[in-house]
């Protein structure tokens, strides 16, 4: 039987089995809870083989998807940048439109007053990325901090290029503006891995524990950010 890979949902809502794709996660297999997790996966994997047309079909999909997440990077008019997990294109507002840059049917909108200058809208584009990504990354903090019994002090939005986000002993919260273009489980999982760094230091097992109960796929969501970097990175 040719295997595809998959991520075993054991769900107590439920009643039979079904798979359904993930545009962020891939191929998911919802169980009744009831079924242990060896006969669930014996069961699924049947499933999968009668189905591997339209699994192939869809993960082939998913791939393209992934592979315009990637984008060009260019910022500036004409270049197509990830934002929330999807691909943007960077366009030149319409004369109606008034204010700063805007976003509005995957596209960016830049004012007609700075579009000329390259350097201009890289640099306003910049700093719009970057309040976009604290203002985000507040509205998570403000559902996840109480329901985990943490207070974070102060949250810094920098560019470290190695790491996505990290917490110090003081209650800062530092936060990598690109978490911005990835998709939003992904920016939501750092924001959980590291509120959880208020309650534990390391990677421990008390540490798994308070991320598990709030975020449980957690780790599926830090490796699709992973292997999401480049073309995060590649933005600039
Ligand atoms: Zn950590």
């Amino acid at each position: 039987m040719s295997l595809r890979s998959y991520t075993l949902i054991r769900s107590p809502r439920a009643r039979r089995l079904s798979l359904r794709i993930n545009p962020e996660i891939g191929l998911e297999a919802v169980v009744p809870e009831r079924l242990g997790e060896e006969r669930a996966r014996r069961e699924v994997e049947a499933f999968i083989a009668t189905r591997l047309a339209w699994v192939d079909r869809s993960l082939a999909e998913i791939a393209r998807r992934r592979a315009a997440l990637g984008t060009d990077g260019r910022m500036e008019v004409g270049g197509v940048i990830p934002y929330a997990g999807r691909a943007h294109t960077i366009v030149v507002a319409p004369s109606s439109h008034r204010g700063g840059i805007a976003i509005a049917n995957g596209e960016i909108l830049i004012p007609t007053v700075i579009a000329r200058d390259p350097e201009r809208v890289r640099m306003r584009l910049n700093s719009w990325l970057r309040r976009r990504a604290r203002a985000v990354a507040e509205q998570m903090i403000n559902v996840y901090a109480p329901e985990m019994r943490v207070e974070p002090q102060r949250i810094r939005i920098g560019d470290q290029s190695t790491r996505w986000g990290s917490a110090s002993p003081d209650g800062t919260i530092s936060l990598s503006w690109r978490l911005v273009l990835a998709p939003p489980s992904c920016f939501e999982a750092v924001i959980v891995h590291e509120l959880a760094h208020l309650r534990s230091r390391g990677h421990g097992a008390r540490f798994r524990a308070v991320v598990e109960r709030h975020c449980p796929d957690e780790l599926v969501r830090m490796r699709l950010l992973q292997r999401l970097a480049p073309a995060l990175g590649a933005v600039r």
